[in-house]
């Protein structure tokens, strides 16, 4: 567990943007696939074992911003990881977030980022649910909240 925490920290500073999710993917270690639209990559916290983070290879601040292209390849990846979360580890369903609070400023619609914070870049996050303990290279997951938020 120690080391998924550890990714996170390899990282270079952030890009000229600031934004936590603009960096080359050369410069991601926990990147866990590329496409040319979107980037996917282990959650720095992983309270639910698996958990990923989706966002697009390119800065967009809003949702309804996606490309046709975008919204399209984001099907096809969530499906494929899903299945692969299901057959690695035994994962029951996923939970998807998409939370935009920091991409909205009452007085700056478009604000800059600021050491990495807040990242107006759209992104989800990806947290995968299991109804029993699983174990993976001798660490205990467990999720005691199974079937609720
Ligand atoms: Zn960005």
């Amino acid at each position: 567990m120690a080391d998924l925490f550890a990714y996170s920290n390899r990282r270079p500073e952030s890009p000229a943007n600031g934004c936590t999710y603009c960096f080359d993917p050369v410069h991601t270690a926990d990147l866990i696939c590329v496409t040319d639209l979107w980037r996917v990559r282990l959650h720095p916290k992983q309270a639910h074992l698996g958990a990923y983070i989706v966002y697009t290879a390119r800065h967009v601040l809003n949702v309804s911003n996606l490309s046709s292209a975008e919204f399209s390849e984001f099907g096809v990846i969530m499906a494929r990881l899903e299945q692969s979360l299901e057959r690695a580890f035994g994962a029951v369903l996923l939970n998807y977030s998409c939370w935009m609070n920091y991409a909205f400023r009452a007085d700056d619609p478009n604000p800059p980022c600021q050491n990495g914070v807040p990242s107006p870049h759209v992104h989800w996050q990806i947290h995968p649910r299991y109804d029993r303990d699983v174990e993976v290279d001798g660490l205990r997951f467990e999720d005691p909240t199974f079937g609720a938020p």
